[in-house]
């Protein structure tokens, strides 16, 4: 047999390397960034295009390449930065591999400018696919300029697999944001599509930490600092108050470099027992410098995970620092733990007055006329299914619940059905519209076959999450007016995330009136929430937006509507009166899919009478 075996071209073995190295336009710009700062950089300046589909630019003031350098720095194994094997265990670059530039340039078209401080005239290479098209020289300024266009053209596949602009936009300022913070005392610009998103001047951890994430993060920020022989730990962990349900601000870096690191998340949150509730994570900055010979960064080909010498000393130590960070800033458990968790509805009225749920029934109604305050909202169109979430006001309020059977709905009129329930039509039922509430979670109804069991958080998302899709989708926007705007403070990439999913929003029924520097003003909201529950809402829709749900292979529009849904959907616990439990029914019931919530949970089961007969037997 002839021997088979062939080295594969370089372009080829560059292109495989590519797919460890470059997963989406964020990786390049991860290599970018610390390309750049190895070369000693004071200024970066970042400029993205359609979410780094269609460019990604970095420039530095760095030490520059000299023309054979420029030209070897797209070889594979070409580094500057190591030469021997020891010097792995001696890291104090980023970089160490040289091979982000020649898997870049595997798979897009890169243009690369520099200039060393000695030389008078720079160098300009262009490389496709990994074959150098043009080599220069040029006039440049000192530093380096590369810019990545055209991503994954040879590969359709790759680019076709890249997420919406959105996803991708956030992974970039993931990235970004890890190396801007890990970096304060170099100055950093960040550009997305002609505008400026961060202006980041030479400064320190904290006021870095302030300019991207806002002014109102420097009063969570509670200091750590501790040092031992094995390793010194600072930064910043965020006051337990402002825990959040989503995993938001959480960056550890050991000697500058960013990594991820479940085992010391773990240190970070024992220390942080007892002073948040279970679910929500706490926030945190917290740089680790060890000495470079006790970690191991080669494990991983984007070098996010290292191994330490000693994890258990690290993790203790880390957890002592943090206690002792907060316990020195006296935090003390600020949660009350008896809550009635059942209560936890996502419409925060415990601080309500115990008011009467009304829902603006008169068409005529004027809103300039009504005097109960700030909180006046009506409905322009009043063609809409009831008004849930108002329904509920003040339920959770004493005064209601002691009036257990109290018809809460007096003054509430349902208006007939737009959509015809099937339930109710279809000779299943002849029940007529006989419904009960068990636990104030489930909504039994007898049915000819037996009886049925509707989830009604479920039911209601359900419910929901098709009325917003279409509205999304067909733009059919109804707003209810809000006599004072609302006004929102959300930190920097917050607000970037929002400008983005703005449109679909407002097809929803949302009507920004401004979103500008760590504000957004809200005046118009959509039919059936209200103003209570917008700031949770938007805030589990920016989470909802950062933790990809996208991935799942849904279009943004599929993940705007089930945050928006799970955020309105009446939660469990909230006693529903009989004309609430039947109008959901029916609502329920016109649904495209009325078995399965947006997540494919089961909304209802039946029981029959057979499987009921089997029980007594
Ligand atoms: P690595 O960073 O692992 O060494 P890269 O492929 O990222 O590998 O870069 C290869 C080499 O090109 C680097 O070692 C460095 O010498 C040079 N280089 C890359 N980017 C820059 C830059 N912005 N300024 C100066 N030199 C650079
Ligand atoms: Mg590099």
């Amino acid at each position: 047999m002839p021997d088979i075996i062939q080295l594969l071209p370089d372009h080829v073995a560059n292109q495989i390397a590519a797919g460890e190295v470059v997963q989406r336009p964020a990786s390049v710009v991860k290599e970018l960034l610390e390309n750049a700062i190895d070369a000693g950089a004071t200024l970066i300046n970042l400029i993205v295009k359609d979410s780094g589909k269609t460019l990604v630019q970095v420039t530095d003031n760095g030490v520059g390449m000299s023309p054979t350098d420029a030209r070897l720095s797209f070889e594979r194994h070409a580094t500057s930065k190591i030469s021997k094997a020891e010097d792995l265990f001696n890291l104090h670059t980023k970089g160490f591999r040289g091979e982000a530039l020649a898997s870049i340039a595997a798979i897009a078209h890169v243009e690369l400018k520099t200039r060393t401080a000695e030389a008078e005239i720079g160098t300009r290479i262009c490389v496709e696919g990994s074959k150098v098209v043009s080599q220069e020289a040029e006039v440049a300024p000192k530093g380096t300029t590369i810019a990545v266009k055209n991503l994954f053209y040879n590969i359709p596949a790759r680019r076709n697999f890249l997420k919406s602009n959105t996803v991708e936009s956030r992974h970039i300022i993931d990235e970004f944001h890890r190396v801007a913070l890990a970096h304060p005392k170099v100055s950093f610009i960040m550009e997305h599509n002609g505008s400026p998103v961060f202006n980041l001047p030479e400064s320190n951890l904290r006021q870095r930490i302030v300019n991207i994430f806002g002014n109102k993060t420097n009063e969570k920020l509670v200091p750590v600092s501790e040092e031992t022989e094995i390793v010194k730990v600072n930064g910043f962990v965020l006051k337990p108050e402002f825990a959040k349900k989503s995993r938001g601000e959480q960056f550890f870096f050991v000697n500058d470099r960013f990594i991820k690191s479940p085992y010391l998340h773990h240190a970070v949150a024992s220390a942080f027992e007892g002073l948040i509730k279970e679910g929500v994570h706490p926030g945190y900055f917290l740089f680790l410098e060890v000495d470079p010979h006790s970690i191991d960064i080669n494990i991983h080909p984007t070098k996010t995970e290292i191994k330490f010498d000693d994890e258990h000393s690290i993790y203790a130590m880390m957890r002592a620092a943090i206690k002792h960070g907060l316990g020195q800033f006296s935090i003390a458990p600020v949660l009350d733990f008896n809550k009635d968790a059942g209560f936890d509805t996502p419409y925060d009225y415990s601080r309500k007055q115990a008011v009467k749920p009304t829902i603006e029934v008169d068409r005529n109604y004027n809103p300039f006329s009504n005097s109960s305050g700030g909180t006046a909202a009506y409905s322009r169109q009043r063609e809409k299914p009831a008004n849930w979430e108002a329904l509920y006001v003040g339920l959770k309020d004493e005064s209601f619940r002691n009036n257990e059977q109290g018809d809460t709905s007096e003054d509430i009129e349902f208006e007939s059905d737009e959509v015809s329930g099937r339930l109710f039509e279809s000779s299943e039922t002849e029940t007529g519209g006989l419904t009960f509430q068990v636990q104030n979670k489930y909504i039994i109804c007898p049915i000819r076959s037996g009886l049925m069991v509707i989830h009604q958080h479920l039911a209601h998302q359900r419910v929901l999450y098709e009325e917003l899709l279409k509205n999304i989708t067909v733009k059919e926007a109804i707003s209810q007016q809000l006599l004072f705007p609302l006004e929102l403070g959300l930190s920097k990439p917050d607000l970037e995330i929002l400008s983005q999913v703005k449109e679909q929003l407002e097809h929803t029924g949302f009507v920004f009136e401004s979103i500008s520097e760590e504000k957004v003003r809200i005046s118009g909201i959509p039919v059936g929430i209200s103003e209570s529950i917008v700031n949770e809402l938007i805030t589990r829709l920016i989470a909802d937006v950062k933790e990809d749900i996208p991935d799942a292979g849904f279009g943004l529009n599929d993940m705007l509507a089930k945050s928006m849904a799970r955020s309105m959907a009446i939660s469990s616990g909230t006693p529903m009166n009989s004309e609430a439990r039947e109008h959901l029914v029916h609502r329920l019931f016109a649904c495209k899919e009325p078995g399965v919530s947006p997540n494919n949970n089961p909304v209802l089961i039946t029981l029959d009478v057979n499987d009921l007969d089997k029980k007594f037997n």
